[in-house]
């Protein structure tokens, strides 16, 4: 097997907030909760520091909840806990705008954070009530000023589109008010709504396909490319060289290690996650799945079709000799009359068309 890269996501499960749409495992942050926590990620280190033998982690990734919930002490405590080495490339903290200050950006900076990860979701005062946001649009603002001004320069805003009660024309204020900051990267999630999983009929395809939600898509790819924002995945943008690379090693299905409470991992061949718990136990995980190459795989194509490069079939044939490629294609030949693919010197990627119904074609790769 190749050697992959390997990558470390944190879940910091805190947050005082209850936005209507967060599926996240997070809870209050107490003087308690946050030492049980830092506890929990200390016994990881010990855990895993025989298992991952050693190889440096090339990313690093706290996620929440919402990291800068922790008080400084906390950021710091958690930051030593952290294997770093030089073989870092990457180290991100999403944060909020309500709970970001000038004294934590600078212990993140001193600890070496290199990209940061703003929740912005909207600069609608209308869109964030709805969401159940508690910011406003100034505090977004503050919180990117003091970003910058402390020495940030790769940073993220996250934005969401909710179709059922914004207008079109609301999220282009929005995208407009985005880039207006002129970050490095943007996420544009749309609010999700899991009425379609798993039945993608001809039908469904053509209901999508003409969906007011595809209008949101094609309309932020088309203006976000507009603006100098290379289109790299369905929902995520970049200028040249600030993709972000702990996502990128997700969909290309390297190996990661998640630590905290529901953080979910993906190592030798297993994928396993931790339990919704800030006590939880090694070992008690809610879900623990061995992988064949073959599985992997097929996860390799469905994450890969969703990045806008698509997948080398030759890269994918060396990474997994034993896998007969050959299986898949009657479905290429389909996706491809559909005008769902296109081929060129044998790597496979997307059109427009396809990336609107990138769920389904990972429906039918499965
Ligand atoms: S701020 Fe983030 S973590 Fe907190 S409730 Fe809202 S979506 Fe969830």
């Amino acid at each position: 097997m190749q050697a992959l890269s390997l990558g470390l996501y944190v879940h910091v499960p805190f947050c005082p907030n209850a936005c209507g749409y967060c599926h996240f495992y997070k809870c209050r942050p107490t003087a308690s909760s946050v030492k049980r926590f830092l506890g929990q990620i200390s016994l990881e280190y010990e855990r895993w520091q025989n298992v991952w033998e050693g190889r440096p982690f090339e990313t690093l990734y706290w996620g929440g909840g919402s990291p800068s919930c922790l008080d400084v002490d906390a950021l710091r405590a958690l930051g030593r806990l952290c294997p770093t080495t030089e073989h870092l490339k990457e180290w991100t903290v999403e944060v909020s705008p309500t709970s970001i200050t000038e004294e934590k950006l600078h212990v993140l900076k001193e600890l070496g954070v290199t990209r940061l990860s703003l929740g912005v979701q909207s600069f609608n005062v209308q869109t964030l009530q709805k969401l159940g946001r508690k910011q406003t649009p100034q505090q977004v603002y503050d919180a990117f000023e003091k970003m910058r001004a402390v020495g940030f320069k790769n940073i993220n805003l996250d934005l969401i589109f909710p179709p059922d009660f914004t207008s079109l024309e609301a999220w282009k204020a929005d995208l407009k008010a985005a880039i207006a900051l002129r970050p490095e990267h943007l996420s544009t999630y749309c609010l999700a709504y899991e009425n379609e999983a798993g039945s993608f009929t001809p039908e469904a395809y053509q209901r999508v396909d003409n969906d007011h939600e595809a209008d949101f898509y094609r309309f932020t790819w088309e203006f976000l490319e507009q603006n100098g924002y290379r289109h790299y995945e369905v929902s995520n943008f970049a200028r040249l060289g600030y993709e972000c690379r702990h996502n990128v090693n997700t969909w290309r299905m390297q190996e990661w290690l998640g630590w905290g409470p529901a953080a979910a991992s993906q190592f030798h061949l297993k994928r396993f996650q931790n339990s919704r718990s800030l006590d939880y136990a090694f070992g008690e995980t809610v879900e623990n799945v061995s992988l064949t190459e073959e599985d992997l795989c097929k996860d390799c194509l469905i994450f890969g079709l969703r990045m806008c490069d698509g997948v080398d079939l030759n890269e994918l044939q060396r990474r997994f000799p034993e896998v007969d490629l050959k299986i898949y294609q009657p479905l290429w030949e389909r996706f491809e009359r559909e005008g769902w693919v296109v081929f060129e010197n044998n790597r496979v990627r997307c059109t427009t068309k396809g990336l609107l119904l990138a769920d389904g074609l990972a429906s039918e790769l499965l």
